[in-house]
């Protein structure tokens, strides 16, 4: 469903090729101004590989899986420590993570360490996308493997870049 997405073909080109391909890294950073759609570049990573009747390597968009992943259930009030927890989609294994002036915080961090350590409850892997966070900085690479994919969303740096 990356057609749904404007614009960005050479990235939509290079993500396909990782999916048909398999070989995803365990953690990409996505890059571009504001309003480009990156988060919904990663979410859309995030749906194709835990889609129940993928397209062509491609997430179908309707699937229970696909919808719920495309529902992020954002805290309802300001509260600053709500926004530290991990904000889960309708999906038990994709969440998203805003980073506070672009920092993840110790106990952000912690949690995503906690969760990457679980097997994926019935997708095929935990997807994380962490906002407005400089990855390289705070993220451990290791972290992510196989059944476990940080996506890293941030104004600064390559437009799509394997960490
Ligand atoms: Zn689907």
């Amino acid at each position: 469903m990356f057609d749904e997405l404007t614009g960005n073909s050479r990235v939509k080109a290079a993500l396909k090729r990782m999916l048909v391909n398999d070989r995803l890294p365990g953690a990409m950073l996505f890059t571009g101004e504001e309003g480009i759609g990156k988060k919904r570049f990663a979410l859309e990573v995030a749906r194709a590989l835990n889609c129940r009747t993928p397209k062509d390597h491609e997430a179908c968009g309707v699937c229970s899986s696909c919808v719920r992943i495309s529902k992020l259930n954002y805290p309802q009030r300001e509260d600053a420590d709500e926004w530290t927890q991990i904000i889960w989609t309708d999906h038990p294994d994709v969440g998203l993570v805003v980073a506070p002036k672009r920092v993840l915080r110790v106990e952000q961090m912690r949690q995503i360490e906690k969760e990457a350590n679980f097997r994926p409850f019935e997708g095929k892997a935990r997807v994380f996308l962490v906002d407005e966070a400089d990855g390289r900085l705070v993220m451990r690479n290791e972290l992510f493997g196989r059944n476990c994919l940080g996506q890293f969303v941030s104004r600064h740096g390559d437009p799509l870049r394997e960490m």
